[in-house]
């Protein structure tokens, strides 16, 4: 089995512990098209396993999983409400969120803040915000199909353990990595979705807002319908 990505030996070496007979012929991290999640077989099991996000960072460790471990100053694991009702999904840490090691702290962030405070009402710390990757892309660069494998159980399982009443993805790399699917963002976002049961609603990042200021109106009707699902006022927007 050498030369095997190590979620796959994982599996490969548990499932032979329970007597497997047979190898399931997807390659690792495939699921069937359009199917949202992450392929449960392929889970490390203490992934799987881990009760709290506390538990779930230390499985987390000093994380090799991916070629993205090399050049980051700082996991950037997830911020937040662990019971929050609404929780944020971005891509990856960029700059600040490396050295600081907690995400959506840039400008970008200040951004989110402020939907979050200003629009919604709410205050950060009411809501979970994570990235479907935890270590920087070097130079902000998209993160890559294999680190989206290697990094993605993580995410998935802070939302099985959140369990949020909504999901927000930011942007086009959290939209299809939750949703499993290559759709871009400008055609899916505003409309409701189902991830695992979990209403998601996609939306811009907001990056792509500080370069198209004209992009506020239009993430401001879809988070106005974030709130209507879960039952926020658009009176208490300060
Ligand atoms: S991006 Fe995720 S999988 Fe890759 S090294 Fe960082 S924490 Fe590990």
């Amino acid at each position: 089995m050498a030369g095997l990505p190590r979620a796959a030996l994982n599996y490969l070496e548990r499932e032979l512990e329970l007597g497997l007979e047979a190898i399931p012929l997807r390659a690792p991290g495939m699921r069937e098209q359009g199917r949202p999640g992450v392929d449960s077989s392929l889970v490390e099991p203490a992934i799987r396993q881990a009760a709290d996000l506390d538990v779930l960072r230390e499985v987390l460790g000093d994380c090799r999983r991916c070629k993205l471990c090399s050049d980051r100053s700082n996991i950037v694991f997830g911020v937040g409400n662990p019971d929050a009702g609404l929780m944020f999904v971005g891509e990856g840490p960029g700059e600040e969120e490396d050295k600081q090691g907690v995400p959506f702290v840039g400008r970008a962030g200040a951004l989110l803040t402020d939907i979050i405070t200003k629009g919604m009402g709410l205050r950060r710390e009411d809501v979970y915000i994570a990235n479907v990757v935890k270590c920087r892309p070097p130079g902000n660069r998209n993160p890559q199909p294999d680190e989206i494998v290697a990094c993605e159980p993580f995410l998935a399982r802070q939302i099985e353990i959140i369990e949020p009443k909504v999901l927000v993805s930011l942007g086009t790399f959290a939209t299809q990595a939750l949703l499993k699917n290559r759709i871009a963002i400008s055609k899916q976002r505003g409309v409701w979705s189902d991830y695992n049961g979990v209403p998601l609603m996609p939306t811009f990042h907001p990056a792509y807002l500080l370069r198209n200021p004209s992009g506020k109106r239009i993430v401001w009707g879809d988070i106005k319908l974030v709130m209507q699902k879960m039952g926020i006022s658009p009176l208490a927007r300060r």
